[in-house]
């Protein structure tokens, strides 16, 4: 059953070349319980999708497009409502931890505060449940870390805090935005298994975010890779990994690091770097970097194609399944569940 259902999402902001589109008609749909994974570099719009998801993008940014939620339009929601869903039924986890709580209040009373907000709880009330929520998220010595201060606790910590935070009032959907890229490696895995087994036992979806093809791995069943405000290609994760549709996903899996690479050997980089807004090319937007653009490419924006059942990629050198040729509009790239 669709939790969240997105149809042509556009955000364009101000630059001082005029006003530029960083979204451009980005649709998928998420099931309840279901996970769906974000990937592509810095700039691509992973974190503007995200923030547009939560009604916090940018000053001056124009928003269109359609953000369905459990049945209510998001985008007609006024700032009280959209700030009551937040922290509620829509959580979220950032990438830096500090960032997101407050330095100079105790952990435990940032918890607590979110409780009394959304839940209306009791002071004491407030507290018993921040201690449950520290203990549920796996927090060493969470009893006397209620009164510590987030310096006080190790990045992994403070990342336990803040997923604490988002999970306080049993949210529907847990939007986590590149939630271990400030973290060393054995942490960063502690802390997708915990995302795991709690998007496990609670029923809640997971939107993932992240530039890292590996954390993707095994963490969500359907993978969109975003690329110039767009998605690029969409399906089940297995098959996006298999296949690699689009030269654009190619690319981020051959630069991807490996283990057992022999010593000096030079990582395969995709050559340019993701346009600023201004500079987006005419057709499709991943041209000037593509190493098999042809001169039509730059003629008008590829549609989706069909890779397969369920598997799409922007690219006009997808070759269609027979008979799918005409099957796939625009508002149907849905990359469900
Ligand atoms: Fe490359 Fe052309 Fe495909 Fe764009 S449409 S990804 S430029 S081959």
């Amino acid at each position: 059953m669709t939790l969240l259902d997105v149809r042509d999402l556009t955000v364009t902001l101000p630059t001082a070349q005029g006003r530029r589109a960083a979204l451009r008609g980005v649709s998928f749909t998420l099931d309840r319980a279901g996970t769906l994974g974000l990937v592509g570099e810095s700039g691509c719009g992973k974190s503007l999708t995200a923030l547009a998801l939560m009604g916090l993008v940018p000053e001056g940014a124009h928003v269109s497009g359609s953000i369905r939620f459990d049945g209510r339009e998001l985008t007609a929601l006024g700032d009280d409502a959209m700030s009551a869903l937040r922290g509620d039924r829509l959580g979220m986890v950032f990438q830096e931890p500090m960032t997101a709580l407050n330095p100079v209040h105790r952990i435990g009373n940032q918890i607590a505060e979110s409780l009394r907000l959304h839940k209306q709880m009791s002071a004491a009330a407030a507290r018993a449940e921040a201690l449950r929520l520290l203990q549920r998220v796996h927090l060493p010595r969470a009893r006397e870390r209620l009164d510590a201060y987030p310096h006080e606790l190790s990045g992994g910590q403070r990342q336990r805090v803040v997923i604490a935070i988002a999970l306080a009032c049993g949210p529907d959907l847990l939007i986590a935005d590149e939630p271990t890229t400030a973290l060393d490696a054995t942490i960063q895995r502690e802390v997708l298994d915990l995302l795991d087994e709690l998007r496990r036992d609670s029923g809640m979806a997971l939107l993932l975010i992240s530039h890292n093809l590996d954390v993707m791995a095994a963490r969500v069943e359907r993978l969109a890779v975003m690329y110039g405000g767009q998605i690029v290609e969409s399906g089940p994760t297995r098959e996006v990994f298999e296949q690699r549709a689009h030269p654009y996903t190619r690319g981020l899996f051959a630069a991807r690091p490996m283990l057992g690479l022999a010593r000096g050997t030079r990582l395969h980089t995709i050559r340019g770097r993701v346009p600023a807004l201004h500079e987006m090319p005419a057709g499709c937007a991943f041209a000037d970097r593509c190493e098999s653009a042809m001169e039509e490419c730059r003629l008008a924006d590829p549609n989706l194609r069909h890779v397969a059942t369920d598997h799409s990629a922007r690219c006009l050198l997808v070759a269609e399944p027979k008979g799918r040729q005409d099957a796939l509009s625009e508002d149907s790239d849905t990359p469900s569940r």
